[in-house]
């Protein structure tokens, strides 16, 4: 888009990528909520990770994960391939740096679906480029009840998503923001809201300096 003239207007050429971390127990909402963000903002891309663990019925290779055995993911590890890594639930999980810095670098907006463990790595690295935001379901019953619902791990594997859960809400205080996860679209909206109004911060827009000195001279 133009401004009439030939050339882009300022916001289309400047723009300092953030990173959007989001975390949340296991089934609180946290994988629908961000993917629907993705999908609604052409400026914002979701990271992939890789995990150790199996995919679920329904995941595919690339999409909602890089399936890989340990020794792969170790050998990654060795060679500074992650922006951070942490054990969950009995498997790892990690951010590979690559598709991260390349998309900051084109100011593009990074997503990461990740827990505290991660979060807290890349927004002590990164704190001026960085939000973190915490989904919080609105009880454990719920919690519990939608962990059930999805009907993709066994008993033995659920109880351990809800022990890992309070694990990870006890460090909701790590957080920018908290979002109670009670009706889906009004989380959205809150989400939404979050993005657009951090997305609006002078220190994202680069361009901003020269745009006012630019009205200020009309
Ligand atoms: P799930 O097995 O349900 O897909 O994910 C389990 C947990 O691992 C979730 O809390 C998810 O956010 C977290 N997770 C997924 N990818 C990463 C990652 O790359 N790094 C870290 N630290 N956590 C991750």
């Amino acid at each position: 888009m133009t401004d009439g003239q030939d050339h882009p207007r300022p916001w289309e050429t400047t723009r300092r990528g953030m990173m959007l971390l989001v975390s949340s127990p296991s089934g609180a909402g946290k994988t629908s909520l961000s993917r629907r963000l993705v999908s609604d903002h052409a400026d914002l891309m979701l990271s992939i990770s890789c995990t150790t663990r199996a995919p679920r019925p329904g995941e595919e290779e690339g999409r909602e994960y890089y399936f890989v055995d340990r020794p792969t993911f170790d050998a990654m590890i060795e060679r500074g391939e992650f922006l951070e890594w942490a054990d969950v639930h009995d498997n790892r999980y990690g951010t590979p740096k690559a598709p991260v810095m390349e998309a900051l670098e084109q100011g593009k907006d990074v997503l990461f679906d990740i827990d505290w463990q991660g979060a807290k790595q890349v927004a002590d690295a990164a704190p001026q480029d960085s939000v973190r935001v915490f989904i919080l379901p609105p009880s454990w019953e719920d919690l519990s009840r939608r962990l059930h619902a999805r009907a993709q791990d066994s008993e033995e594997v659920i109880q351990k998503r809800l022990v890992k859960g309070k694990d990870e809400v006890e460090h909701w205080r790590l957080y920018d923001y908290v979002i109670v996860n009670k009706n889906f679209d009004r989380a959205y909206a809150d989400l939404g809201h979050i993005y657009r109004s951090e997305r609006m911060k002078p220190g994202r827009n680069p361009w901003l300096p020269d745009f006012v000195q630019a009205l200020l001279r009309e």
